[in-house]
């Protein structure tokens, strides 16, 4: 996109390197303190990161991004593995982006997100950088095998389409998160949507262009010669040989014995 170039090319020298493995080891470092902090410290965190309308109108705007470091799991086992999957999916996109065009779309998502939560008061945390961060990977390099809780080799691909799945269920069970889904996936589509709507389309072309040169082809069940007698062909058996009579038909070799033994 030409105004990504020019933006990066004014304002990449301020890009954070490694926003996304910062964000990962923030959020370890908040789970930690809730999981095994004193009450006041968890209670202190909880008050100073979760997004709350009346706060940020009031001020408090930090909190507009602060929602990104809450967990989304209480299981100390997925926290790590989210982590740590988190630094390798943030350390993939940057090569793949450089630091600009990856501050952009997670800086746009967590932003967006603090301000939709001003509107609707969804409960926010880490799980849609997470997922934001699984789809363009996987959209990058969908054949990437990684090994999912440190054990299950998976591709990319599966992974997004798993976390789709689970998307899929959390709008099943809450039919009004649909809205929240699609605003929080809006830089994916961004990104990549006129990158899958070529593809699909190139797609289509392609077959289209099989489907001609195939029809161009000669059809499987022609066949070059059938016998005037028994109208056999060289499809129906392989093994007949034909001869041209003086009259200018076929005949398959079988008639011409039975002709010549009768
Ligand atoms: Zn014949």
């Amino acid at each position: 996109m030409r105004i990504i170039s020019s933006l990066e090319s004014k304002f990449g020298r301020f890009a954070i390197p490694g926003l996304v493995q910062i964000i990962a080891i923030l959020q370890l470092i908040v789970f930690l303190l809730l999981r095994y902090g004193p009450v006041e410290t968890r209670e202190g965190v909880l008050t100073a990161l979760v997004p709350d309308s009346g706060k940020i109108l009031s001020g408090h705007v930090w909190l507009l991004l602060s929602h990104v470091l809450v967990p989304s799991f209480s299981s100390a086992f997925a926290c790590l593995c989210i982590s740590s999957f988190s630094l390798w999916l943030g350390r993939v996109l940057e090569e793949a982006w450089g630091a600009f065009r990856v501050n952009l779309y997670v800086g746009w998502l967590v932003l967006s997100l603090g301000v939709w939560s001003i509107f609707f008061g969804f409960p926010l945390s880490s799980y849609w950088l997470f997922n934001t961060l699984i789809f363009a990977v996987a959209a990058l390099i969908p054949n990437e095998e990684i090994l999912l809780f440190f054990i299950i080799p998976l591709k990319m691909k599966w992974i997004a389409l798993l976390d789709a799945g689970a998307m899929f269920f959390m709008f099943l069970g809450a039919p009004s998160a649909i809205l929240l889904i699609v605003f929080a996936n809006l830089n994916f589509l961004i990104v990549f949507g006129p990158h899958f709507v070529k593809m699909w389309l190139q797609q289509g072309k392609v077959a289209a262009r099989r489907g001609r040169f195939e029809s161009a082809k000669i059809p499987q069940d022609t066949f070059f010669h059938q016998c005037s007698v028994c109208k056999k062909t060289e499809l129906d058996d392989p093994h007949l040989d034909f001869r041209v009579l003086d009259s200018g038909d076929e005949i398959c070799s079988a008639c011409r014995a039975a002709r010549n033994g009768g």
